[in-house]
């Protein structure tokens, strides 16, 4: 990013409400790496997430909505390992410098990484309007998040087990329909708060981070719903190699979702919808009270779907009834009109 690159790190990157001092890094911006110092016990726990303009996000969205969602979107990620935020990195390729823009994304970030005590700690920077080819590039931002889960602790996916309760956090869909409403207007005449509830959902995901750790020792398995449930139930049944049983009647589906949307469509948003990054997980029946009582001791609606089958299918009920339901998750690489 020519000149100015170091000059962007340090007025909008290097500050002190977004780049601080936690006991666990021991350096951070300004070297050739950061140096880390997990607590003794701990193991530490990876993950990037990428946003790309057009893809994860609209190309007008709010710098500031952006600058959270891009850092709570990967700290769900450690949420749903039972993982403890440590600090992460950012990589971006921008299109242009404009101060304005950085100044407010850097606010998201920094709101974001203050509530979680997650450091910025390095990253990198270039210009997405490249000197060697004629046509700028979207806005591209890639965090790495690194977080610590006492060793042997850390919530995976493949430990559900026949007879475990399905259980997900908070509500399902409204992030999907609030994406509707963003990108497509949909639903003009719902009452402003529940659209702007719905907005919220995807904007500024809830990221279960205190969830996830309270669920170490008790989950037998764990994800964060980023595709839709509909998909990602299926790496969790996958990697344990098991089936479910989902009552679709006890998806928690919000007032919202259910005011502005028809029924059969809320089951494609709650399912196939995507965005949500809250946990789902499983629970072998004898921790589910104790399960029930820490999250709601956190103030997280917690609710039981479904539970893990023999075999290797997924099965939709209602009413005593198996369903029939074509659903998919966001996938990248899908043709749109290719079946599952
Ligand atoms: P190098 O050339 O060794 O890769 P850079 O010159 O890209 O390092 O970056 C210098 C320092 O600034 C490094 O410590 C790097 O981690 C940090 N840095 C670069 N870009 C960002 C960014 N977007 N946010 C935070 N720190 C950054
Ligand atoms: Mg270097």
């Amino acid at each position: 990013m020519a000149s100015d690159e170091f000059d962007i790190i340090r007025r909008h990157f290097n500050r002190p409400e977004l780049a601080f001092a936690v006991p666990s890094v021991s350096l951070a911006i300004g070297d050739d790496c950061a140096l880390l110092q997990p607590s003794p016990g701990c193991e530490l726990a990876v993950s990037t997430d990428m946003l790309v303009e057009g893809v994860h996000f609209l190309p007008d969205c709010d710098p500031f909505q952006l600058g959270q969602r891009t850092l709570l979107v990967n700290l769900s990620d450690l949420a749903a390992m039972g993982a403890r935020p440590l600090c992460f990195t950012l990589a971006l390729s921008l299109p242009g410098s404009d101060a304005a823009w950085l100044t407010r994304f850097t606010a998201g970030l920094a709101r974001v990484a203050g509530e979680h005590h997650c450091p910025l700690v390095g990253g990198d920077l270039t210009a997405s309007a490249p000197p060697l080819a004629g046509r700028s590039g979207p806005l591209c931002l890639c965090v790495q998040v690194h977080g610590e889960v006492p060793a042997g602790t850390a919530l995976r996916r493949s430990g559900a087990r026949v007879g475990d309760a399905i259980c997900v956090t908070g509500t399902l869909g409204d992030a999907a329909a609030g994406l509707r409403i963003l990108r497509d207007g949909a639903w003009p005449t719902l009452p402003t708060p529940l659209r702007e509830s719905l907005q919220q959902a995807f904007h500024a995901p809830q990221s279960r981070v205190a969830a996830g750790m309270a669920l170490r020792g008790l989950a037998s398995a764990a994800m964060d719903l980023s595709d839709g449930l509909a998909s990602d139930l299926g790496h969790i049944l996958q990697a344990s190699g098991v089936g479910a049983r989902v009552d679709v009647d006890a998806l928690p589906l919000s007032e919202a979702l259910c005011a502005a949307v028809a029924p059969q469509e809320r089951l494609a948003l709650a399912l196939g919808g995507g965005d949500d990054y809250e946990l789902c997980f499983t629970v072998a029946p004898q921790h589910l009270s104790v399960v029930q009582e820490r999250l709601a001791a956190l103030g997280t609606r917690v609710c039981q779907i479904g539970q893990i089958t023999p075999g290797s299918t997924l099965q939709w009920w209602r009413e005593g009834r198996e369903l029939a339901l074509k659903l998919r998750g966001y996938n990248h690489f899908h043709r749109e009109g290719e079946s599952a």
